[in-house]
C-alpha cells in the first residue's frame, strides 16, 4: 500500500507543466490607418473561431477554455477601432473574448506565430479592417477557424434542469444568478463584480431552500459561464418552476444611492430609472456575444396572453410580499416595487421578479453586500417572502 502511495505520488510530482490550463499572457492592439491590430499572446499554439456580429458590432474570437492572465488595467481598451474588450467562459471547454468595435469590421488576416527569439509565447494575430455598413453585411458571414478546430458548442451547454418527479408535490423555486462568463454585469465601486457576488446570493438562497426541505430548487447557472437570458426563462419553464427568482446587484451614477429593490415584467416601464435598468440587464446577451440570429431584441409587450397577465399577477403578489419581507432585515430603495420589460422575466407561465439586492456604487453597501451574514439575512428574508407566498398560492 505505502509504495502504491509513494509511486502515485511521484506520478503527480513529474506531471509536465503542459497539464495546467492553457492561458492568455496579452493583449495588444497597433493602430494604423488602415487597420487595427489585435494581438493575443498564449501559452500554446491558437486553436480558434473568429466571427462578427452587428447591432451593436462585435468581434468574438473563441477559444479553448483558458486561465486569462492579464491584470486589468493592462487590457487595451479605446485603440484603434477596439472600443472595449471582455473575456470570460462562454460555455466548459471554449472561452471567450469580445471586442466592441467603434466601426462595422472587416476580419483581414489572421496569423498564428510559434514562440521565436523576440517572443516568448504563442501569438494569435487580427487584422480588423473598417469597411462600410453595407460591406460588412455582404462579405462578413464566414467564420474563420483554424487548422485544427474547436469542439463544437453543445446545445445543452447548461444541463437542462430536470423535470418535477411527479411524487414530488413541494413547488420548485428558480433561482437565476445574472450574467456569467464574458458578461461580468456591474462593477462595485471597491471591485465587487456582479456575476460573482449573486452567484454567491444565490448559493445561499439554495442552501437555506434546501435545508428547509420545503421546496425543489433549480439554479439557471452555478459557475461562472454565460446563459443567454432565453435560456434562463425556458430552463424555469422546463424546470417545471413555480417561482422565478432572477439576482442582481445594481449600481448608479450617484454614489449616495442605496438599498435592494424589486422588480416585475410590464409593458410600461414604471418610471425611468428601471426602464434604463430593463435595457441594461436586457444587454447581456449582446455583451456575451450571443447571436441572436435575427431574433428581435424589442421586449416591448405589445401581445400579452392571458396566461402571461395571470402570471404576472402572480408576479406582482410575490413581489409585494418580498418588498415586505426585505423591509425587515435591510433597506429598501424609495419606491421599492418597480416594473419594466425585463427579458428574463417573460415566462408565461412561471412567476417572476428580479432582486437588485443593492447599490455595489455605494461604499457601505458593497461592503455590506459582500458579507457573509448579509447573504444569509437577505436569504432568509427571500424565503419569508416565498413561504407567504405559497400559504397563500400554494
Ligand atoms: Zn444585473
Amino acid at each position: 500500500m505505502t509504495r502504491l502511495v509513494v509511486f502515485l505520488f511521484c506520478l503527480v510530482a513529474a506531471a509536465p507543466a503542459s497539464w495546467a490550463k492553457p492561458s492568455v499572457t496579452a493583449a495588444r492592439v497597433g493602430s494604423h490607418p488602415a487597420m487595427t491590430r489585435f494581438v493575443l499572446e498564449l501559452s500554446q499554439a491558437p486553436v480558434f473561431e473568429i466571427f462578427t456580429l452587428q447591432d451593436p458590432y462585435r468581434v468574438v474570437i473563441d477559444l479553448p477554455e483558458m486561465d486569462w492572465r492579464i491584470p486589468p488595467e493592462e487590457v487595451p481598451r479605446g485603440q484603434g477601432v477596439i472600443e472595449d474588450l471582455r473575456f470570460g467562459l462562454f460555455q466548459p471547454g471554449r472561452s471567450r473574448v469580445v471586442l466592441d468595435v467603434k466601426t462595422p469590421v472587416k476580419v483581414g488576416k489572421v496569423q498564428t506565430l510559434r514562440p521565436d527569439g523576440k517572443v516568448a509565447t504563442h501569438r494569435l494575430v487580427i487584422d480588423l479592417q473598417t469597411v462600410s455598413r453595407s460591406a460588412f453585411h455582404t462579405k462578413n458571414n464566414r467564420k474563420i477557424v483554424s487548422r485544427t478546430p474547436l469542439p463544437a458548442i453543445q446545445a445543452a451547454a447548461v444541463p437542462t434542469a430536470p423535470g418535477k418527479p411527479p411524487s414530488d408535490r413541494r413547488p420548485t423555486v428558480v433561482i437565476d444568478a445574472g450574467h456569467g462568463g464574458v458578461d461580468p454585469g456591474a462593477r462595485g465601486v471597491s471591485g465587487a463584480v456582479e456575476k460573482n457576488l449573486v452567484l454567491q446570493y444565490a448559493r445561499e438562497l439554495r442552501r437555506q431552500l434546501l435545508a428547509s426541505g420545503r421546496y425543489r430548487v433549480v439554479m439557471t447557472r452555478d459557475s461562472d459561464v454565460v446563459l443567454p437570458l432565453r435560456r434562463r426563462v425556458a430552463r424555469g419553464e422546463q424546470a417545471g418552476g413555480d417561482l422565478f427568482i432572477s439576482l442582481h446587484a445594481n449600481i448608479f451614477k450617484s454614489r449616495g444611492v442605496r438599498g435592494a429593490s424589486v422588480y416585475t415584467l410590464s409593458e410600461k416601464a414604471s418610471d425611468a430609472e428601471a426602464e434604463e435598468l430593463a435595457a441594461k440587464e436586457n444587454k447581456a446577451d449582446v455583451l456575451s456575444g450571443v447571436n441572436l440570429d435575427g431574433q428581435s431584441q424589442d421586449v416591448s409587450m405589445i401581445l400579452i396572453d392571458l396566461a402571461q397577465r395571470e402570471t404576472m399577477n402572480l408576479s406582482k403578489d410575490f413581489a409585494n410580499t418580498l418588498v415586505d419581507a426585505l423591509g425587515k432585515s435591510t433597506r429598501l430603495l424609495p419606491k421599492p416595487h418597480r416594473s419594466a420589460g425585463f427579458a428574463v422575466l417573460k415566462s408565461p407561465t412561471v412567476p417572476s421578479v428580479l432582486v437588485e439586492v443593492g447599490y455595489m456604487s455605494n461604499r457601505s453597501e458593497e461592503k455590506l453586500l459582500r458579507s457573509r451574514a448579509h447573504r444569509k439575512k437577505i436569504s432568509s428574508a427571500i424565503i419569508k417572502a416565498i413561504d407567504n407566498y405559497f400559504k397563500s398560492h400554494g
